[in-house]
């Protein structure tokens, strides 16, 4: 085993325990890399009480002193790159520059969190002669973080910035299948000079998130993973009194008009559909092909043909995901839909035990079909057919998630009507992947994401803290009214 296996850290060092250990793989060659500890109830109540502990000293730090430690954390994300992207290309799969990518932008939300100072500054108003009121913005408290596997170290560094710069204590609760990362973040923080405390990883899965829901302790919980257990978390937490934001999975809909720059969308679409294996919350999923759409198609082939499986499109994150996304192409072909591209059954040489698919295009698949309507979350495009603007928008509506949705047209008109109709959280045009970036937010509708607000940028600030409203009045002479 290349790492010794993981452990917990609590109060600033990682602890001891005796629990149960689960095998960490390396998903490009299948072996085993790491163990990591499953932690349950008594593990979150010792994470909580070193969070509690820390929290009077770190709520009290003016948040102009709070956000040097991600001024000198962000400095370290950038000086430790090429590790930190190691690690996560080891435990996720991802080929090297998409793993760059994802510390380069969890550098970028480290940037959002430094300008806090200057966006999180509270109201104020004189409301009438001599009364002031102002709204001033308090931390929760010990708040937690739920992450998924798809990204080891960007997902964490959504929450961890903002909630920790706004003067929250974390307990991050990384996903059991990419814990390295996570760890190595708490080291980072620590060497960037948080306090002890201020942060805490405990490792596990169900166990340890159903006692993070459950504990009286954790004010809020922020949850990324699957729409099934999003609604399980939320349910769970918000029925313990807690505030909760829960991200859930995603059918990102691509529409593509007979107008549309052929090179653009057939690049663009390739690329949001297989970047990460397709393990992304806003890849394409389904391309709606308005009326003429074969060049655009047949030039999507020529892209998806020539990237080649280990070099260009990392593995897939198990073996279970493997069968589980094939599983789909394999009934939608016997359903009548057209494999145009197969990325089934590819061997990368020197990974054989890699859990390797390469870029898949289905077409003439019909909305009905599982695979235009389940999250296959691996690098395949369901291609359905459209007469009409409009019913490519009813099919698009029709689906129950929300994250994402684009339009690639010519027509500032079409575009237009597609911001309007679509059904979903984040819309692009002529944009294969529109994650708004910082200072703008990131969050879905439907289910996509279940409870208020947004889990970065200012949409964030609402959700980690609390508003005191205070009313003031020293001027004797302005008299009383009805409201004094
Ligand atoms: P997942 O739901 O299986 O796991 C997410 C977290 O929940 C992990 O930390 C895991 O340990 C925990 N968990 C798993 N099963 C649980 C259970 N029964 N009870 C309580 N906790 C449980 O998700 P995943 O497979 O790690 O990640 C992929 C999913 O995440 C996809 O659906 C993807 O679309 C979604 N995702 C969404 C966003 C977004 O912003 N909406 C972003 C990234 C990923």
């Amino acid at each position: 085993m290349k790492y010794p296996a993981l452990r917990n850290h609590v109060g600033g060092s990682p602890v001891d325990g005796e629990l149960p250990l689960l095998d960490v793989y390396d998903p490009s060659h299948g072996t085993v890399i790491s163990r990591v500890p499953l932690s349950a109830a008594r593990e979150v109540d010792a994470a909580v009480r070193s969070a509690q502990a820390a929290f009077p000293a770190w709520s009290a730090l003016p948040i102009k002193e709070r956000v040097q430690v991600f001024f000198r954390y962000k400095a370290l994300l950038e000086r430790h790159i090429d590790e930190l992207a190691a690690l996560v290309t080891e435990e996720n799969g991802k080929i090297a520059s998409e793993a760059r990518a994802e510390i380069l932008k969890a550098a970028e939300l480290c940037e959002f969190a430094c300008s806090l100072p200057q966006i999180a500054t509270g109201e104020l108003l004189e409301v009438s002669r001599g009364v002031e009121c102002r709204v001033e913005r308090f931390p929760l408290g010990v708040v937690a973080s739920i992450t998924p596997f798809n990204f080891p170290n960007m997902v964490p560094n959504w929450t961890i910035p903002n909630a920790i710069a706004l003067g929250n204590c974390m307990i991050l609760k990384p996903s059991e299948l990419v814990p390295l990362s996570a760890n190595r973040i708490a080291e980072l923080l620590l060497e960037a000079g948080l306090p002890p405390g201020v942060l805490q990883v405990v490792h596990g899965g169900r166990d340890a998130v159903e006692a993070i829901c459950d504990h009286p302790d954790i004010s809020a919980v922020s949850f990324v993973g699957s729409t099934k257990v999003a609604k399980i978390v939320y349910r769970r937490a918000t029925s313990q009194l807690k505030r909760c934001l829960a991200l859930g999975g995603a059918k990102n809909h691509l529409i593509v008009m007979p107008d549309a720059d052929r090179e653009m969308a057939a690049t663009n679409i390739v690329a949001s559909m297989s970047g990460c294996a397709g393990q992304r919350c806003m890849a394409a999923s389904v391309m709606v092909a308005v009326q003429q759409a074969d060049p655009v198609i047949a030039r999507m082939a020529e892209v998806a043909r020539a990237m080649v499986p280990g070099r260009d499109v990392g593995p897939v994150i198990s073996d279970a995901a493997l069968e589980r996304i094939t599983r789909y192409i394999d009934e939608a072909e016997a359903a009548g839909a057209e494999v145009i591209v197969d990325g089934r059954g590819v061997k990368v040489p020197g990974k054989e035990g890699g859990y390797f698919i390469g870029p898949t295009i289905v077409d003439h698949v019909t909305p009905d079909m599982k695979i235009a309507q389940e999250e296959v979350f691996g690098p395949v495009l369901a291609i359905v057919r459209a007469k009409s603007l409009d019913e490519a928008l009813a099919v698009e509506n029709a689906s129950p998630y929300g994250n994402a949705a684009s339009v690639y047209t010519e027509s500032g008109a079409v575009a237009r009507r597609v911001m309007e109709r679509a059904n979903a959280g984040m819309v692009g045009v002529n944009v294969g992947v529109p994650v708004p970036r910082e200072p703008f937010s990131f969050g879905g509708w439907n289910e996509s994401r279940f409870g208020v607000g947004d889990i970065t940028g200012k949409g964030s600030i609402e959700f980690w803290t609390q508003a005191k409203k205070l009313t003031t009045k020293w001027n004797r002479e302005a008299g009383v009214n009805w409201m004094s």
